[in-house]
């Protein structure tokens, strides 16, 4: 499958990482929207947020258990948007599911 996150997972695509376990994978976004902003991706490939199903939920919720703990050693004390595209209404253009992360700023409240 031709997909740039699982190339990163898989270390064929070079990525600063940030953090790493058995099940996910956490590096630095391409071209940040914000001081920081990193991506927290499944290793398993799940394209977007309609592709979470009872199988393969149990990463969502280690992504979500885990975000804190990246999110304090990315220095984001003061807070911190998790946030996810899916489809094309919003601009997703990677169909690898993943939440991006960002911070180190007081963030815009215009979501939409
Ligand atoms: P989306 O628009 O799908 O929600 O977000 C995809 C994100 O992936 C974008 O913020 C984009 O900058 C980032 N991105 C795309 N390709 C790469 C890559 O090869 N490496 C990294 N680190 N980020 C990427
Ligand atoms: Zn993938």
């Amino acid at each position: 499958m031709d997909c740039i996150f699982c190339k990163i997972v898989d270390g064929s695509i070079p990525s600063k990482k940030v953090y790493e376990d058995d099940q996910i994978v956490c590096f630095y976004d391409l071209e940040p929207q914000a001081p920081v902003h990193a991506l927290i991706i499944p290793k398993a490939h799940i394209a977007c947020v309609d592709d979470i199903n009872e199988s393969n939920s149990s990463v969502v919720a280690h992504i979500f258990e885990k975000a804190p703990e990246i999110a304090k050693s990315l220095g984001l004390e003061n807070g911190y948007r998790l946030v996810s595209n899916c489809g094309a209404d919003a601009g997703q253009t990677v169909f690898h599911l993943h939440f991006h992360l960002l911070g180190g700023k007081k963030l815009n409240t215009n979501m939409a």
